[in-house]
């Protein structure tokens, strides 16, 4: 046993001689639950992984603070090669402090590679609940086949997390979070749940409403039950804003003010996700894009297309919009776009994942008209990213989209006006785990005849399981029926594969 500081002595004065040492007993404590917004880990490395959770006995609090004093508080942790806590192989206490909401984000290292782990937190004396985490395979290893389960767009008042909840019973290895892990509007009344408060602007808003969106036990699972790698798109800030651009005055708010509620809503995506120190915001701007390296078996570039963005051409929405093809537009910024190729061209990995928001094939209908929210409105960008991975010989690169609140998957081509050109690449996109409420079920593919490269559509609410090998990526295609009532059902509504070497959608 290793790491286990004085201080777990001294406050666990129930280890005595003969007991086993990860044992934490529950005393009496003299002040509530804090443990209510559950616990979660992520960004696994070979030998670590980040044990994230807040303290916040009364959620709700309209100064974002949960509840909590304006004190610091010791927070145990224990990690364990079993769910008894028998085994313990790490912990240690760290201070979990008012100006960080008492959140608190622990590298937990030692670990040994491509292993499971449990994980507990300790608080006045409270306990947590376990969750279950892994680190990944040591580099030049190829480790287990990974389940991987990738998500986006959880909007609460649109329904409940029943997605989120089957999800966890999949048991992944890895889940990534492509973005509307919260929205910023106000509350609907007319909603299935509502939203507190109004629009979010303030730090204590935001923080008060991750604080509502964690409280949920579906999404408490969904985070218990694997590390994530997790990147924000728009909602966790506002609604279509391009870098330092809003897409309209509203709320009105003067530029000071719009920096500054930037500034909180990066503040508050920190304090509320278990991403490494690495992540902490500096002001207006949080550093997010990085690559996280699974062994031999996958790199996961989890990308970041909204702070570094020129703004929308043309506007928002769907458009006809030649100022699209600019080649001085990006979605990723210069330096982003360098870092990206520079890491496709190590080819360290089978699979290069790509993690990231908006739509990435080609979706133009008859008239010619694209949404100039996604890549269709960067096409100089997309241009560069496709052809620098073709330059760099990426032997499987699969991008993985959410915000679209539909799944689709697509196959990547040389030229998208050329239906023959050479498939170079795959795209899966996931659903939305509540957003835009059950959904009409349809499959039928939206504007199919101008883009044949578009092979799967549906409008249901779930995610996507992936099952990532040395000879193939199996995704399948996750639905529920329902999210207006609690407890609907999950099955697989279609499935692809990637094979090894060969790009696009086969049947799976
Ligand atoms: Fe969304
Ligand atoms: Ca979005």
């Amino acid at each position: 046993m290793r790491n286990l500081s004085r201080r777990t002595f001294v406050l666990g004065g129930l280890v005595t001689a003969g007991t086993v040492l990860g044992s934490w007993h529950a005393v009496q404590a003299a002040v509530p639950y804090p443990f209510k917004l559950g616990v979660a880990s992520g960004e696994p490395e070979p030998n670590s992984v980040v044990l994230w959770t807040r303290l916040a006995p009364s959620p709700l609090n309209a100064d974002g603070q949960g509840g909590m004093a304006n004190a610091d508080v010791t927070v145990e942790w224990q990690v364990s090669s079993n769910e008894r806590f028998s085994s313990l192989v790490a912990s240690g206490s760290v201070t979990a402090r008012y100006a960080q909401a008492h959140s608190v984000h622990v590298v937990a290292g030692g670990l040994a590679p491509d292993a499971d782990y449990y994980y507990r937190f300790r608080a006045q004396g409270h306990i947590s609940a376990v969750g279950r985490t892994r680190t990944a395979p040591a580099v030049g290893t190829f480790g287990r086949d990974l389940v991987m389960a990738f998500a986006s767009c959880a909007h609460y008042e649109s329904g409940y997390y029943t997605a989120y909840r089957r999800l966890a019973e999949d048991a992944p290895g890895l889940v990534l979070h492509l973005g509307d892990y919260i929205y910023e509007g106000g509350t609907n009344t007319s909603a299935v749940r509502q939203h507190v408060g109004g629009e979010i602007v303030t730090l204590a808003d935001y923080r008060r409403r991750y604080a509502l969106y964690k409280s949920d036990p579906d999404l408490q699972a969904a985070h218990a039950a694997a590390p994530w790698l997790v990147v924000p798109d728009d909602h966790e800030v506002e609604n279509n804003y391009a870098g330092t651009v809003r897409e309209n005055n509203t709320p009105a708010l003067t530029a000071a003010q719009w920096t500054a509620r930037r500034a909180a809503a990066y503040q508050a995506y920190y304090e509320n996700m278990p991403l490494r120190p690495a992540s902490t915001p500096s002001g207006n701007s949080i550093p997010l894009y990085r690559r996280v390296r699974w062994g031999q078996l996958a790199n996961f570039y989890m990308l970041d297309t909204r702070q570094f963005r020129s703004d929308q051409a043309c506007g928002d929405g769907r458009k006809v919009c030649a100022d699209a093809d600019l080649a001085s537009r990006s979605i990723t910024g210069g330096a982003q776009e360098s870092w990206l190729l520079d890491g496709l061209a190590q080819r360290t990995a089978t699979w290069d994942i790509l993690g990231q928001q908006v739509f990435f094939a080609r979706q133009f209908d008859a008239a010619g008209a694209g949404n100039m929210d996604a890549w269709d409105g960067y096409r100089a960008s997309r241009s560069r990213i496709q052809q620098g991975w073709r330059d760099r010989a990426v032997r499987n690169p699969v991008v993985l989209t959410g915000d679209v609140h539909r799944a689709w998957a697509n196959d990547l081509k040389a030229d998208y006006a050329n239906s023959n050109s050479a498939t170079i690449g795959t795209e899966l996109v996931c659903t939305s785990i509540t957003s835009g409420g059950n959904g009409s079920g349809s499959t039928t593919i939206p504007n199919v005849a101008t883009n044949p490269h578009l092979r799967f559509h549906s409008d249901r609410r779930g995610y996507v399981r992936t099952t990532i090998s040395r000879a193939q990526v199996r995704a399948d295609f996750r639905t529920v029926a329902s999210v207006t009532e609690h407890g609907a059902p999950v099955s697989t509504l279609r499935s692809f594969v990637i094979l090894d070497g060969q790009p696009g959608l086969q049947a799976g």
